[in-house]
């Protein structure tokens, strides 16, 4: 049916996003003024246009070309993150999801036509993709350029108008946000705000139309809160703990070497790492030896002195991991030094599920092994903890992955490889939320 669209933002008589009489306090919130004015721009229809979002989203690939070597040089100083690591996971991956909407955006805006009833036969049904109106983007650390990027190339292709605010605790990738990219994007439409924790909580006093979160599930709490007084949707990409179950069928120097690549790239703070393998006692005594050749291959006998592996990110994550390295016993790595915020690629064994590390996310460089008796005892250990942002699973035995697969219940799924399921565009990204 043609129905003249209606939103739900919008203003009343005297609530046009400025100060009112009767704007609740907001002639006060500092960001009150920035909002109206990306709300002003977004009802003047003018990121509408197929040609508007493919201009900006063409000055976004040219923001990634050209600042391609300041964006390796910020996230070096923030957290040492390797210049591989940088270029694939901070550059390449925005470029594929660049890539991904310049090619489909005209399709993806497309009215789309669907079933009709006897009563309707002669009536035009359809769905039509609007976009939010103004979107409220934050950002964690670890990956402080992608994590900002994706879901704001995601919003310029929906057409929207877009207020960015990254980490502080990543300051030099801030900056870069902060004082370069809108020097490529249509300043009346996005804008940067860089604020801890005081000045986000102001921000989030107005009203969205979208809040795009990434981060901790204590913030995501705070962020649904706040979202709630105005009734915003919102999307939380929180955090995970992810299961690895190894079969004993598996080539066990393969399993050793995905495994390393995924839980220590980016020094352990992806939140899709997979965080502890469940294998039996006999793969554990296979596999420790294949980890630690692995470990050796990856980042040479001396972790410490690889430009291949990176930092944890601030003192205090920095002694929170460090405190988990208390649970269990190591068995491959353990040192640290606090000075360099370094804490070599660990392997922990022995590890019960009430010690600390098997309590929260660890988000560092510490592989937990936890034996359990067969495929069965392993998937009922997932199942009875809160659900993973990714399972995954090796075996050489394609039944085997697919059990696990059918049998648990999490955001992603990735069989005999970590990772690897972001890199492809064409999947969807995200958790399923808490139990
Ligand atoms: P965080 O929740 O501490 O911070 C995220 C953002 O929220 C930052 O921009 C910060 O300034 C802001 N923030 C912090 N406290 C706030 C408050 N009280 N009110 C309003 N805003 C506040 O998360 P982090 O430490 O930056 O990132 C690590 C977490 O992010 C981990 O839990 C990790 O698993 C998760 N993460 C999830 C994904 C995903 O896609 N699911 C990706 C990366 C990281």
């Amino acid at each position: 049916m043609e129905q003249p669209l209606e939103h739900p933002w919008q203003p009343t008589d005297g609530e046009a996003g400025t100060a009112g009489a009767d704007d609740g306090g907001m002639s006060e919130n500092p960001y009150a003024g920035l909002v109206s004015r990306l709300r002003a721009a977004w009802l003047s229809r003018r990121t509408r246009p197929l040609e508007y979002r493919v201009a900006q989203l063409e000055a976004l690939g040219r923001f990634l070309e050209e600042k391609k070597q300041d964006i390796l040089e910020a996230t070096a100083l923030d957290m040492r993150k390797p210049p591989f690591e940088a270029e694939f996971s901070e550059v390449l991956l925005c470029k594929n999801e660049l890539n991904e909407a310049l090619n489909n955006l005209s399709r993806w805006m497309k009215d789309k036509h669907v079933d009709k009833n006897l009563a309707t036969q002669l009536d035009s049904a359809f769905i039509r993709k609007d976009p939010y109106g103004v979107v409220l983007i934050i950002g964690p650390w670890n990956y402080p350029i992608y994590l900002l990027l994706v879901p704001l190339i995601g919003a310029i292709a929906a057409g929207n108008c877009v207020i960015i605010k990254p980490s502080e605790l990543t300051k030099n990738s801030e900056k870069l946000i902060e004082e370069v990219l809108p020097k490529y994007l249509d300043k009346d439409c996005f804008a940067v705000v860089t604020a801890g924790v005081e000045e986000t909580t102001r921000l989030l006093e107005n009203k969205f139309d979208y809040i795009f979160f990434t981060g901790s599930p204590s913030v995501g709490r705070i962020i649904m809160t706040a979202a709630a007084k105005h009734l915003t949707p919102v999307t939380l990409e929180l955090g995970g703990k992810n299961p690895c179950y190894v079969s004993d069928t598996c080539d066990v120097q393969n399993v050793a070497r995905r495994v390393v690549w995924g839980r220590f790239f980016n020094a352990g703070q992806t939140c899709i790492a997979p965080e502890y393998v469940l294998c039996s006692v006999e793969m554990q005594e296979k596999l420790i030896p294949a980890l630690r050749e692995a470990i050796t291959e990856f980042y040479g006998s001396e972790p410490r002195n690889s430009p291949d592996f990176g930092r944890i990110v601030g003192d205090k994550q920095f002694r929170r991991v460090q405190a988990l390295l208390s649970s269990g016993r190591v068995a491959i790595g353990g040192q640290t030094d606090e000075k360099e915020r370094y804490i070599a690629p660990t392997v922990l064994v022995d590890v019960k599920p009430s010690d600390p590390a098997m309590q929260e996310e660890i988000f560092g460089p510490i592989l937990i092994i936890i034996t359990v008796a067969n495929i069965d005892e392993a998937i009922d250990f997932i199942n009875s903890r809160e659900r993973p942002l990714v399972v995954y699973a090796f075996s050489s035995n394609s039944k085997e992955v697919n059990q696990v697969l059918e049998r648990t219940s999490s955001g992603g799924f990735c069989g005999n490889d970590t990772l690897m399921h972001v890199t492809l565009t064409s999947l969807p990204f995200g958790g399923i939320g808490f139990r």
